[in-house]
């Protein structure tokens, strides 16, 4: 990842050697690491002077990486990926829905772990209103916002007005998990965050009709137990 050159990441875990290789791993890539053992210091460390990205443990020794997610989030938009041995669906639910941007279960690969930190730094850039377009294109998906028109490998596609804003929240995110609560509330607003069958009925219908396979999902891939995600990278 060469263009990590001096960006800030902080990297909040109170195990030593994590914290170590993960310093180490990153300061290769040029990345300018600061580090903090606990929430006590990892408060001071994201105020003092912002990092560009944030990679957080749970289970801290003064408390729970949870409560500093759901603090951030009241004045911040700064990426942060949880590290967390809590390989729940749960757990994973409940760290996204607090705020986090992306969850990645302990152990992890660091190849994997660079994917995610790009994906949740470019989120952070178009979120700040830098590249924002007016079509996006992922993989076989042409999104053409001002002409609300999409189009499957060059075919176009009608949706309905839900199944449309349900495609653009995905696509706006690609590569990122958004948990059911947050998509219901995004498309059909606050009152519906527990309509989880809802969704699967519209996302079966949406993949009816942007997927070559709706069985075998290429574009809309399902988070079990968690939520959906539009996947980024095509070979
Ligand atoms: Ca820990």
């Amino acid at each position: 990842m060469s263009d990590a050159k001096g960006i800030r990441i902080l990297v909040v875990e109170d195990e030593r050697p994590m914290r170590r290789f993960l310093s180490t791993t990153l300061a290769a890539r040029e990345f300018v690491v600061v580090e903090a053992e606990n929430l006590r210091e990892a408060r001071i460390a994201a105020t003092a002077h912002p990092p560009e990205i944030i990679l957080l443990d749970l289970g801290l020794p003064d408390g729970d990486g949870l409560d500093f997610t759901r603090e951030l989030r009241e004045w911040s938009r700064i990426p942060l990926i949880v590290l967390s041995a809590r390989g729940r669906e749960e757990d994973k639910v409940a760290a996204l829905d607090a705020g986090a941007d992306d969850y990645l279960t302990k152990p992890f690969g660091v190849n994997e772990l660079m994917a995610r930190i790009r994906v949740a730094l470019r989120h952070g850039a178009a979120q700040e209103g830098g590249n924002v377009s007016e079509v996006l294109e992922i993989g076989p998906l042409r999104l053409d916002r001002v002409r609300r028109e999409v189009l499957i490998s060059g075919t176009l596609v009608t949706l309905t007005p839900i199944e449309y804003r349900l495609l653009l929240l995905l696509a706006h995110n690609a590569g990122r998990v958004l948990t059911h609560r947050q998509i219901l509330k995004e498309v059909w607003g606050p009152n519906y965050v527990h309509q989880i069958h809802t969704l699967r009925v519209f996302m079966a219908l949406l993949r009816r009709k942007v997927e070559p396979d709706p069985s075998r999902p290429r574009l809309l891939l399902t988070e079990m137990g968690v939520g959906y995600r539009m996947r980024d990278l095509w070979e």
